[in-house]
């Protein structure tokens, strides 16, 4: 049930929720950085303090088989960062957010949500890590082939996830509210992207975030609505981020983004064979293939996409501010500040982060740069329309 919370209500219920926001983002913000410096010691550690060397060669003594060796060693790095990291983990990803309101998923299905996503996560690094071996041990060019192999598996990920992986975590059925759906479809048609259908995915049982998002392409294509979405806020709202989703599928932004990842994917692969080649020696590896030297490998393609991040995250915040240009044409932009409103409260947004903190690692504008933005293409509506916007009951 949606109780309004202080979206409507008095301004201090809006200031203590921005105040612990604020809280709440640099807890998150410390945590995730002690995060990232505790794999790093934990991948140093094991590169140059024998410990990758003890787990190649136990493997090497039960086998002579290359990639039975790198599996041995894949696993044990893997085991070791994840029993490490599992505490932190466990304070950013079910403390934190079940303390602050956000979460209420009970910690078994918390757990059996992170056990598959490990499973499947852990299924698919070690095939990409065995491949990576494999040119390794039989290319001088291994670092381009294993770069284009990953791209080339990023996405397949990024288009065959929604379809493929999300029913895995959540149950999909379709609108029942027929009006609503009506509307959507007609929108999706009007912005120039077609669906066939509208689906509710369950995720209220998880949290209360709520988002919309396009899955599947031409006939399989539908839109999805997290339960919350269609649960708290109005059509018009509703209509609101849709249109801006929609922008994403009209502007390519998904291949936008696999492009900048490709550039930057090369890079850190060439980087890794440079620093590999010139680190070989010290780190007692026989070649440069030496299964001992994966985590090595991992703490320098890691650092070097962290570095890279900024740079993503400037490219992500542009082409998010032209779907919201976009959404202001196909829907309300007051009905747009109202969804960004509601969001903002259920999301516990940080709604003015540090300009630095924002350029180096939001994704996203500043919640309350979209809503002036917003208010602008509102007024300039108004102007151009010569009366005042119309505005749905909703
Ligand atoms: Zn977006």
């Amino acid at each position: 049930m949606h109780n309004g919370s202080f979206y409507n209500g008095p301004m201090d219920n809006r200031a203590v929720s921005d105040r612990s926001a604020v809280r709440y983002h640099r807890l998150q913000l410390v945590l995730g950085v002690a995060g990232l410096a505790l794999d790093a010691v934990v991948l140093g550690a094991l590169a140059w303090m024998g410990g990758a060397h003890a787990m190649a060669d136990v493997a090497r003594r039960a086998t002579s088989m290359w990639w039975i060796e790198v599996a041995a060693v894949a696993v044990g790095v893997g085991a070791a960062s994840a029993v490490v990291g599992f505490p932190l983990a466990w304070l950013r990803g079910y403390h934190l957010p079940r303390q602050y309101g956000l979460l209420h998923q009970p910690i078994g299905a918390w757990l059996l949500d992170r056990a598959k996503a490990a499973a499947l996560g852990g299924a698919f690094a070690l095939v990409t890590v065995e491949v990576i071996y494999l040119l390794l041990r039989t290319s001088a060019l291994w670092w381009l082939i294993a770069a284009a192999i990953v791209w080339g598996l990023s996405v397949v990920v990024a288009t065959v996830f929604p379809v493929v992986i999300v029913p895995l975590f959540y149950r999909l059925t379709p609108l029942g509210d027929a009006d609503l759906r009506a509307r959507l479809l007609a929108l999706a048609a009007r912005a120039g992207v077609p669906a066939m259908d509208v689906f509710v995915v369950d995720h209220s049982r998880k949290s209360r975030t709520a988002n919309a998002a396009l899955a599947g392409i031409g006939r399989t294509r539908r839109i999805i609505l997290f339960d919350t979405l269609v649960r708290d806020f109005t059509a018009s709202e509703i209509e609101a981020v849709l249109a801006h989703e929609l922008a994403h599928q009209v502007h390519r932004d998904l291949w936008r983004g696999l492009a900048a990842q490709a550039v930057i994917t090369v890079a850190s692969f060439w980087i890794a064979h440079q620093v590999l080649r010139a680190t070989a020696a010290p780190l007692g590896l026989v070649t440069i293939a030496d299964p001992a030297g994966l985590p090595w490998l991992a703490l320098v393609i890691g650092a070097v996409g962290i570095l890279a991040l900024p740079v993503m995250n400037g490219l992500s915040r542009h082409m998010e501010r032209q779907a919201d240009d976009f959404a202001f044409r196909f829907a309300d932009p007051e009905a747009f500040i109202g969804a960004m409103e509601r969001l903002a409260s259920i999301n516990l947004a940080e709604r003015r982060p540090s300009r630095l903190k924002e350029v180096l690692l939001h994704s996203h504008p500043a919640l309350d740069r979209r809503i002036a933005r917003a208010r602008a293409a509102a007024t300039r509506l108004e102007c151009s329309s010569g009366r005042a916007v119309r505005l749905d009951p909703g």
